[in-house]
Protein backbone atom coordinates (compact mmCIF):
# COMPACT_ATOMS: atom_id res chain seq x y z
CA UNK A 1 0.00 0.00 0.00
CA UNK A 2 1.83 3.35 -1.38
CA UNK A 3 0.27 6.13 1.21
CA UNK A 4 1.83 8.68 -0.91
CA UNK A 5 -0.68 8.53 -3.84
CA UNK A 6 -2.57 10.21 -1.25
CA UNK A 7 -0.57 13.59 -0.92
CA UNK A 8 -1.24 16.75 -2.75
CA UNK A 9 1.48 17.31 -5.00
CA UNK A 10 -0.01 21.33 -6.05
CA UNK A 11 -0.75 24.13 -3.83
CA UNK A 12 -4.76 24.10 -3.41
CA UNK A 13 -5.54 27.91 -3.33
CA UNK A 14 -6.45 28.94 -0.23
CA UNK A 15 -7.35 32.56 1.13
CA UNK A 16 -7.41 32.26 5.19
CA UNK A 17 -10.61 33.81 6.45
CA UNK A 18 -8.44 34.77 9.74
CA UNK A 19 -5.50 32.68 11.57
CA UNK A 20 -7.00 29.30 11.02
CA UNK A 21 -3.88 28.23 9.77
CA UNK A 22 -1.93 28.56 12.75
CA UNK A 23 -5.19 26.88 14.56
CA UNK A 24 -5.02 23.99 12.63
CA UNK A 25 -0.88 23.50 12.81
CA UNK A 26 -1.24 23.54 16.45
CA UNK A 27 -3.73 21.44 16.21
CA UNK A 28 -1.77 18.96 14.02
CA UNK A 29 1.36 19.36 16.16
CA UNK A 30 -0.60 17.84 18.92
CA UNK A 31 -2.53 15.39 16.74
CA UNK A 32 -5.80 16.84 17.90
CA UNK A 33 -9.02 16.15 15.92
CA UNK A 34 -10.63 18.41 14.66
CA UNK A 35 -13.68 19.53 13.46
CA UNK A 36 -14.07 21.96 11.06
CA UNK A 37 -17.89 23.78 11.06
CA UNK A 38 -19.56 26.13 8.92
CA UNK A 39 -22.25 26.43 5.81
CA UNK A 40 -21.68 24.18 2.61
CA UNK A 41 -19.67 25.49 0.07
CA UNK A 42 -17.72 28.12 2.37
CA UNK A 43 -14.33 26.46 1.80
CA UNK A 44 -13.85 24.25 4.70
CA UNK A 45 -12.53 21.37 2.16
CA UNK A 46 -10.23 23.31 0.60
CA UNK A 47 -9.20 24.62 3.58
CA UNK A 48 -8.24 21.04 5.05
CA UNK A 49 -6.97 20.07 1.39
CA UNK A 50 -4.70 23.22 1.59
CA UNK A 51 -3.46 22.24 4.82
CA UNK A 52 -2.58 18.32 4.53
CA UNK A 53 -0.49 19.81 1.24
CA UNK A 54 0.99 22.59 3.42
CA UNK A 55 1.88 19.96 6.26
CA UNK A 56 2.77 17.47 3.44
CA UNK A 57 0.70 14.35 4.54
CA UNK A 58 -1.72 12.69 2.40
CA UNK A 59 -5.57 13.20 2.92
CA UNK A 60 -7.81 10.59 2.48
CA UNK A 61 -11.49 12.12 1.89
CA UNK A 62 -15.05 10.38 2.41
CA UNK A 63 -17.90 12.07 1.58
CA UNK A 64 -20.48 10.61 4.36
CA UNK A 65 -24.15 9.87 3.74
CA UNK A 66 -26.64 7.89 5.94
CA UNK A 67 -25.68 4.36 4.29
CA UNK A 68 -22.56 4.49 5.03
CA UNK A 69 -21.76 1.83 7.85
CA UNK A 70 -18.89 1.33 10.51
CA UNK A 71 -17.63 -1.20 8.05
CA UNK A 72 -17.71 1.26 4.82
CA UNK A 73 -15.14 3.37 6.95
CA UNK A 74 -13.36 0.31 8.85
CA UNK A 75 -12.92 -2.05 6.49
CA UNK A 76 -14.52 -5.83 5.86
CA UNK A 77 -13.48 -9.40 3.78
CA UNK A 78 -14.11 -9.56 0.39
CA UNK A 79 -14.89 -12.72 -1.35
CA UNK A 80 -12.59 -13.26 -4.73
CA UNK A 81 -11.15 -16.20 -6.87
CA UNK A 82 -8.26 -16.49 -4.20
CA UNK A 83 -11.11 -16.85 -1.13
CA UNK A 84 -11.59 -14.37 1.25
CA UNK A 85 -8.97 -11.39 2.03
CA UNK A 86 -9.37 -8.32 4.36
CA UNK A 87 -9.76 -4.80 2.65
CA UNK A 88 -8.68 -1.77 5.05
CA UNK A 89 -11.62 0.95 4.51
CA UNK A 90 -10.31 4.55 4.34
CA UNK A 91 -10.11 4.85 8.17
CA UNK A 92 -8.14 2.13 8.77
CA UNK A 93 -5.95 2.91 5.85
CA UNK A 94 -5.03 6.41 7.37
CA UNK A 95 -4.85 4.97 10.81
CA UNK A 96 -2.02 2.21 9.55
CA UNK A 97 0.38 4.19 7.37
CA UNK A 98 -0.81 7.90 8.75
CA UNK A 99 -2.54 10.14 6.88
CA UNK A 100 -5.52 12.59 7.47
CA UNK A 101 -8.84 10.98 7.71
CA UNK A 102 -11.29 13.57 6.23
CA UNK A 103 -15.03 12.71 6.92
CA UNK A 104 -16.80 15.48 5.25
CA UNK A 105 -20.30 15.84 6.38
CA UNK A 106 -20.31 13.85 9.07
CA UNK A 107 -23.71 14.61 10.09
CA UNK A 108 -24.93 12.64 7.34
CA UNK A 109 -23.52 9.53 8.15
CA UNK A 110 -25.80 7.47 11.49
CA UNK A 111 -24.61 8.30 14.70
CA UNK A 112 -24.01 4.51 15.56
CA UNK A 113 -21.52 4.53 12.48
CA UNK A 114 -19.80 7.14 13.97
CA UNK A 115 -18.64 5.17 17.47
CA UNK A 116 -15.92 3.55 15.63
CA UNK A 117 -13.72 6.41 16.04
CA UNK A 118 -13.94 7.12 19.28
CA UNK A 119 -10.79 4.63 20.23
CA UNK A 120 -9.16 6.72 17.81
CA UNK A 121 -9.73 10.21 19.13
CA UNK A 122 -9.10 9.93 22.62
CA UNK A 123 -5.72 9.35 24.33
CA UNK A 124 -5.92 5.35 23.39
CA UNK A 125 -5.41 6.11 19.37
CA UNK A 126 -6.28 3.06 18.69
CA UNK A 127 -8.88 1.25 16.30
CA UNK A 128 -10.18 -2.42 16.97
CA UNK A 129 -10.53 -4.36 14.05
CA UNK A 130 -13.53 -6.84 15.31
CA UNK A 131 -13.52 -8.98 12.41
CA UNK A 132 -10.21 -9.61 11.60
CA UNK A 133 -8.63 -9.42 14.94
CA UNK A 134 -6.53 -6.80 14.89
CA UNK A 135 -5.51 -4.19 16.97
CA UNK A 136 -4.29 -0.90 14.82
CA UNK A 137 -2.53 1.99 16.88
CA UNK A 138 -2.48 4.72 15.00
CA UNK A 139 0.50 5.76 13.09
CA UNK A 140 2.16 9.01 14.42
CA UNK A 141 0.78 10.87 11.15
CA UNK A 142 -2.62 10.37 11.49
CA UNK A 143 -5.37 12.90 12.18
CA UNK A 144 -9.26 12.72 12.20
CA UNK A 145 -10.90 15.76 10.39
CA UNK A 146 -14.61 16.08 10.07
CA UNK A 147 -16.96 18.87 8.70
CA UNK A 148 -20.08 19.58 9.96
CA UNK A 149 -22.98 22.10 8.97
CA UNK A 150 -24.51 23.50 11.69
CA UNK A 151 -27.21 24.84 9.96
CA UNK A 152 -28.64 21.22 9.09
CA UNK A 153 -28.87 20.75 12.90
CA UNK A 154 -31.92 18.92 14.09
CA UNK A 155 -32.84 16.76 16.85
CA UNK A 156 -32.84 13.30 13.94
CA UNK A 157 -29.75 14.77 12.62
CA UNK A 158 -27.06 16.12 14.96
CA UNK A 159 -23.60 14.87 16.95
CA UNK A 160 -24.38 13.11 20.10
CA UNK A 161 -22.34 15.07 22.74
CA UNK A 162 -19.65 12.11 23.17
CA UNK A 163 -18.53 12.27 19.44
CA UNK A 164 -18.81 16.33 19.21
CA UNK A 165 -16.40 16.30 22.67
CA UNK A 166 -13.64 14.33 21.28
CA UNK A 167 -12.99 17.21 18.53
CA UNK A 168 -11.74 21.01 18.70
CA UNK A 169 -13.92 23.22 16.54
CA UNK A 170 -12.87 25.57 14.49
CA UNK A 171 -15.61 28.50 13.19
CA UNK A 172 -15.96 28.99 9.36
CA UNK A 173 -18.59 30.97 7.60
CA UNK A 174 -18.29 32.84 4.14
CA UNK A 175 -15.51 34.97 3.56
CA UNK A 176 -15.17 38.70 4.10
CA UNK A 177 -16.27 40.80 1.18
CA UNK A 178 -13.08 41.89 -0.20
CA UNK A 179 -11.33 37.71 0.61
CA UNK A 180 -14.39 36.30 -1.01
CA UNK A 181 -14.16 38.72 -4.06
CA UNK A 182 -10.38 37.45 -4.36
CA UNK A 183 -11.74 34.22 -4.51
CA UNK A 184 -13.56 34.49 -6.92
CA UNK A 185 -10.96 36.22 -9.33
CA UNK A 186 -8.72 33.41 -8.79
CA UNK A 187 -11.23 30.51 -8.83
CA UNK A 188 -13.70 32.39 -11.33
CA UNK A 189 -11.42 33.91 -13.82
CA UNK A 190 -12.99 37.19 -13.24
CA UNK A 191 -12.11 40.86 -12.97
CA UNK A 192 -12.27 43.08 -9.77
CA UNK A 193 -15.41 44.57 -10.57
CA UNK A 194 -17.19 41.48 -11.64
CA UNK A 195 -16.23 39.50 -8.53
CA UNK A 196 -17.54 42.73 -6.22
CA UNK A 197 -20.54 42.92 -8.22
CA UNK A 198 -20.89 38.93 -7.22
CA UNK A 199 -20.20 39.53 -3.61
CA UNK A 200 -22.96 42.12 -3.77
CA UNK A 201 -24.98 39.70 -4.79
CA UNK A 202 -24.23 37.00 -3.13
CA UNK A 203 -24.61 39.38 0.24
CA UNK A 204 -28.30 40.24 -0.70
CA UNK A 205 -29.13 36.08 -1.10
CA UNK A 206 -27.68 35.70 2.13
CA UNK A 207 -29.78 38.36 4.34
CA UNK A 208 -32.67 36.70 3.07
CA UNK A 209 -31.69 33.75 5.37
CA UNK A 210 -34.53 33.12 7.63
CA UNK A 211 -37.09 34.91 5.15
CA UNK A 212 -37.29 32.28 2.34
CA UNK A 213 -34.01 30.63 2.23
CA UNK A 214 -32.52 27.67 4.24
CA UNK A 215 -29.33 28.44 3.49
CA UNK A 216 -27.29 31.44 1.39
CA UNK A 217 -25.27 31.31 -1.39
CA UNK A 218 -22.54 29.62 -0.78
CA UNK A 219 -18.72 30.68 -1.88
CA UNK A 220 -18.91 27.59 -4.38
CA UNK A 221 -21.92 28.60 -5.93
CA UNK A 222 -20.47 32.40 -6.80
CA UNK A 223 -17.26 30.66 -7.90
CA UNK A 224 -19.95 29.13 -10.12
CA UNK A 225 -21.01 31.96 -11.64
CA UNK A 226 -17.69 33.85 -11.84
CA UNK A 227 -17.05 30.70 -13.99
CA UNK A 228 -19.78 31.42 -16.21
CA UNK A 229 -19.11 34.70 -17.11
CA UNK A 230 -15.22 33.49 -17.55
CA UNK A 231 -17.07 31.07 -20.21
CA UNK A 232 -18.54 34.11 -22.20
CA UNK A 233 -22.59 34.22 -20.54
CA UNK A 234 -23.70 37.27 -19.78
CA UNK A 235 -23.32 38.17 -16.16
CA UNK A 236 -27.06 37.98 -15.64
CA UNK A 237 -27.66 34.97 -17.21
CA UNK A 238 -24.54 33.28 -14.90
CA UNK A 239 -26.16 34.72 -11.97
CA UNK A 240 -29.44 33.29 -12.29
CA UNK A 241 -28.21 29.72 -13.58
CA UNK A 242 -25.55 29.39 -11.14
CA UNK A 243 -26.58 31.60 -7.79
CA UNK A 244 -30.46 31.66 -8.25
CA UNK A 245 -31.55 28.65 -9.78
CA UNK A 246 -30.44 26.13 -7.85
CA UNK A 247 -30.86 27.41 -4.32
CA UNK A 248 -35.07 27.78 -4.47
CA UNK A 249 -37.90 26.93 -6.32
CA UNK A 250 -40.17 29.90 -4.86
CA UNK A 251 -41.34 32.12 -7.46
CA UNK A 252 -41.31 35.36 -5.27
CA UNK A 253 -38.15 34.85 -3.64
CA UNK A 254 -36.78 33.90 -7.68
CA UNK A 255 -38.21 37.53 -8.52
CA UNK A 256 -36.46 39.21 -5.92
CA UNK A 257 -33.23 37.61 -6.47
CA UNK A 258 -33.34 38.26 -10.00
CA UNK A 259 -34.32 42.12 -10.08
CA UNK A 260 -31.22 42.45 -7.34
CA UNK A 261 -29.12 40.38 -9.99
CA UNK A 262 -30.48 43.15 -12.73
CA UNK A 263 -29.84 46.14 -10.67
CA UNK A 264 -26.22 45.13 -9.72
CA UNK A 265 -24.78 44.19 -13.51
P1 LIG B 1 -17.24 23.20 1.89
O1 LIG B 1 -16.29 22.08 2.14
O2 LIG B 1 -17.28 24.21 3.00
O3 LIG B 1 -18.63 22.73 1.51
P2 LIG B 1 -15.45 23.85 -0.30
O4 LIG B 1 -14.20 23.86 0.48
O5 LIG B 1 -15.69 22.72 -1.23
O6 LIG B 1 -16.73 24.03 0.64
O7 LIG B 1 -15.49 25.25 -1.09
C1 LIG B 1 -16.22 25.43 -2.26
C2 LIG B 1 -15.44 26.24 -3.26
O8 LIG B 1 -15.36 27.59 -2.82
C3 LIG B 1 -14.01 25.77 -3.43
O9 LIG B 1 -13.93 24.82 -4.46
C4 LIG B 1 -13.28 27.05 -3.81
O10 LIG B 1 -13.42 27.29 -5.19
C5 LIG B 1 -14.08 28.13 -3.12
N1 LIG B 1 -13.53 28.63 -1.85
C6 LIG B 1 -14.27 28.86 -0.73
N2 LIG B 1 -13.51 29.41 0.23
C7 LIG B 1 -12.27 29.54 -0.28
C8 LIG B 1 -11.04 30.08 0.24
N3 LIG B 1 -10.97 30.58 1.49
N4 LIG B 1 -9.96 30.07 -0.56
C9 LIG B 1 -10.04 29.57 -1.81
N5 LIG B 1 -11.17 29.07 -2.36
C10 LIG B 1 -12.28 29.05 -1.61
Amino acid sequence: MDISQYKIDNEPFYDAQSNEIELYEAAYAARLPVMVKGPTGCGKSRFVEHMAWKLGKPIITVSCNEDITAADLVGRYLLDAEGTRWVDGPLTMAARYGAICYLDEIVEARQDTMVVIHALTDHRRELSLDKKGELIKAHPDFQLVISYNPGYQSLMKDLKQSTKQRFCAMDFDYAAPDVEAHILQKEGGVDEATAKKLVQIGETARNLKGHGLDEGISTRLMVYAATLINQGITPVEACKMALVRPITDDADIRQTLDNAIEMIF
